[in-house]
């Protein structure tokens, strides 16, 4: 039987077995995925004794996923760009790293939710690991601007900087705006810092929400609750990183598997146990 698991601290919360067990009871796959519980200083002693121990791959979690890219000897473009990883493979010639948020993402809001992100304007908010995982992609769906603005505006200048010439390879503008004046009407905003997570309030105010803009939290289940609410007070259509979730947990799938498991009755069968 392959083995396989999320590595993380924490991980008792994840969601991650639970979608890749109904993944390979869909797809016919004999495998095991389970929790890897990583002692903060222990990524790398961790890591090798589950590869020793014949395990195919992991999914890595916060705040890990710097630290997994460190390590791989391989990796795809979108993991480079992101300088995090979220997947990883451990093939016989060397660890295989892969950044699957930000096409988890795209896929979400472009094929589930039918929203095309080419030509529009897009607030990105944060610069920590989810953001970095996920401003390739995006760009690489051809917005006419994405801005990034972060609280410690550093961080979101190094990840602008990084993204500069893949931004100007996808016809996308791209440029730092401060958390305090974002500029205002955008036609799609997504948070990627943490801030619901923490139960704080939305970093931005409402007029950064174009009429009938789409307002996306990574967050997902009760804590993405009250910036559902902000969206839907300020005209706008909100979405939860629910469908992102399980988004990117099927291209982890076929980056191990090499088959596409069908993501919708997944993100029923979630959707209704949170209900
Ligand atoms: P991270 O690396 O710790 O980064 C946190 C980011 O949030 C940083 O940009 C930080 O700014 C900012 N931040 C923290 N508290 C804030 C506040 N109160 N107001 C404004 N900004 C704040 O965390 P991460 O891995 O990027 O995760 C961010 C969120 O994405 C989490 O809620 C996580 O659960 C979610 N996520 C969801 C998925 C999914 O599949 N749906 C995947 C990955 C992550 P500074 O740089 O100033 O510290």
């Amino acid at each position: 039987m392959d083995r396989y698991a999320v590595a993380g601290n924490p991980v008792a919360h994840s969601k991650s077995p639970q979608i890749h067990a109904m993944f390979a009871a869909e797809c016919g796959q004999a495998m095991e995925y389970g929790r890897l519980l990583v002692p903060l200083d222990a990524f790398e002693i961790t890591l090798q004794a589950f590869a020793a121990s014949g395990a195919k791959g992991c999914n890595v979690t916060v705040p890990f996923k710097f630290e997994a890219f460190r390590l791989a000897h391989l990796c795809t473009e979108r993991a480079r760009l992101a300088q995090a990883a979220n997947t990883l493979r451990f093939d016989p010639q060397g660890w295989f790293a892969d950044n699957t948020d930000g096409v988890g993402l795209v896929r979400d809001i472009q094929a589930r939710a039918g929203i095309d992100l080419a030509g529009r304007r897009v607030l990105l908010l944060g610069a920590g690991g989810a953001a970095a995982g996920v401003l390739g992609p995006l760009l690489e769906a051809k917005p006419a601007v994405v801005a990034v603005a972060n609280r410690t505006p550093a961080r979101a200048q190094e990840l602008v900087a990084r993204h500069q010439a893949w931004g100007a390879q996808h016809a996308a503008e791209l440029h730092v705006v401060p958390l305090e004046a974002p500029g205002s009407g955008f036609d799609v905003v997504i948070n990627a810092t943490a801030s619901s997570l923490q139960g704080a309030t939305v970093p931005v105010p409402g007029t950064v929400l174009g009429p009938g803009a789409l307002a996306y939290d990574l967050m997902y289940g009760p804590a993405a609750q009250p910036f559902l609410q902000w969206a839907a007070d300020h005209g706008a259509l909100g979405l939860d990183g629910l469908g992102m979730l399980v988004e990117q947990a099927a291209e982890s799938f076929w980056l191990w598997r090499g088959v596409r498991p069908s993501t919708t009755p997944v993100l029923a069968a979630l959707r209704a146990e949170t209900a």
